[in-house]
């Protein structure tokens, strides 16, 4: 007997129809012996709707009503599957965030969790019932509700399970596992049956929009087995079978395997690129431009300065798009006069393309082998980062998928 945890996101949740499926699926496994915890998300839709309704009211409304607003998704989520699991004779328990409590910081719309409260859930464990617990909701100390940025019950699902000290930590979704790039954008992307933890990290905080980053960090950081499987799949198939689907984040290099130079294509259509130019070149001039940035609470993410021509440089750095038009007022308001920059100019449709993989570590070439293929499809590169096991651009937004298509091809990475 284990102590298991299952997430289902937003599409396997997305009728009663698909709750009655997880009913039974979470059954199968409860059924088997183990104790089943559950974090499930909203309903899909759910939560751009509600928040939908507040921005119909007021184009920045405070970030703590966002929170009361976007909570309610998974407590509608939580309660009927509660009641999907009763219909089928078990016994079943919901809480909402705060009633566990998943206690996070106070930074409303992308809150932190701080720690969670195993009390009430082991005891209802021990009493043979299946615990529901709300994904992406939190509570500060002073008792205001939270949530944890998008996608954030995989978050939750994680940081339950290693609270709990569970075995395993399964995310249902509505695909089978982590593939090698978005298999709705290269319909030859290639499911991996292991993916490493700092390659998951990578692929997660480029865009890959599976799994959350922070769940990714949580799995990390407690060692916490994550596997990423299908729900759409039939619930009552073997749960022998089921157990070995999906994905396994692991957390050791497999050093038997002929390491695969390229593991992933990770993208983000979402960036803003900022220009602030004729910027005279001495000390603390980025430290003047990103500074009142950063206390906007925007996240700065590429950045290039480049070589100076007669005492002035241009700083490029891009933001997430959402934030843009706020950047761009900090950058009006707070900074453009004050270090006599010549102008300030941006471009909100660009997007990133990385290539990720620890065998990168152990090859060379990589990069130029990408810049080669982006340029015979004609793609500009605007930005360029990298890491030891990636390499990002910056490109117009409209050329992305082609260059994750050629990319995945030019790799050969649906073959692998
Ligand atoms: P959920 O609602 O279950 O949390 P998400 O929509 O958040 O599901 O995440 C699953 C989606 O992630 C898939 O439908 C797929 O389009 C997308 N995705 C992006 N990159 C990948 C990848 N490398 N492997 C698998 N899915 C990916
Ligand atoms: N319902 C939240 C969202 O749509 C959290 C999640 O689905 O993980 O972002
Ligand atoms: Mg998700």
């Amino acid at each position: 007997m284990a102590l298991i945890v299952h997430k289902y996101g937003g599409t396997s949740m997305g009728s009663t129809e698909r709750i009655k499926n997880v009913a039974k699926r979470v059954a199968k496994w409860h059924d088997a012996g183990h104790q089943i915890v559950v974090v499930p998300s909203a309903m899909s839709g759910e939560t751009n709707r509600i928040l939908g309704l507040a921005k119909e009211i007021c184009d920045q409304p405070d970030p703590r009503e966002l929170d009361v607003i976007a909570a309610t998704g998974e407590q509608v989520s939580v309660g009927l599957l509660a009641i999907a699991l009763q219909a089928i004779g078990k016994q079943a328990v919901s809480y909402a965030g705060w009633q566990v409590a998943i206690k996070t910081d106070a930074a409303h719309t992308k809150a932190r969790i701080a720690s969670i409260d195993d009390v009430k859930v082991k005891r209802d464990l021990d009493a043979g019932k299946i615990v529901i617990i709300t994904g992406f909701q939190g509570v500060t100390e002073d008792g205001d509700i939270t949530t944890l940025g998008r996608g954030g019950s995989d978050t939750s699902a994680v940081a339950v399970a290693a609270a709990l000290k569970a075995q395993e930590c399964l995310i249902f979704t509505d695909v089978d596992g982590v593939y090698t790039t978005d298999p709705r954008v290269v319909t030859e992307a290639r499911r991996l049956n292991t993916v490493t933890f700092e390659e998951m990290l990578e692929m997660a905080s480029l865009g890959s929009k599976v799994l959350q980053i922070r769940s990714v960090e949580f799995a990390g950081n407690y060692k916490m087995p994550t596997r990423v499987l299908s729900s759409l799949t039939d619930p009552l198939i073997p749960l022998e079978i089921e157990a070995k689907s999906g994905t396994l984040i692991s957390f050791e290099e497999d050093t038997n395997m002929e390491q695969a130079t390229i593991t992933g294509i990770a993208f983000n259509r979402d960036e803003a690129k900022i220009t602030v130019f004729g910027v005279p070149d001495r000390p603390g001039i980025a430290y003047q431009i990103l500074g009142p940035v950063a206390d906007a609470n925007i996240e700065v993410d590429m950045i290039i300065q480049n070589q100076s021509v007669e005492g002035k440089t241009d700083f490029t750095f891009t933001v997430p798009r959402n934030e843009y038009t706020k950047a761009m007022q900090v950058l009006a308001s707070d900074v453009q006069a004050q270090i006599h920059a010549t102008g300030i100019i941006g471009d909100a449709k660009v997007s990133k393309v990385s290539v990720v993989g620890v065998g990168m570590r152990s090859h060379v070439g990589i990069a130029s082998h990408m810049f080669r293929t982006l340029s015979e499809e004609g793609i500009n590169i605007q930005m360029i980062s990298t890491s030891e096991i990636k390499i990002s651009v910056l490109i117009d937004e409209k050329y992305m998928e082609l260059a994750v298509r050629a990319l995945h091809k030019a790799f050969g990475m649906e073959n692998q």
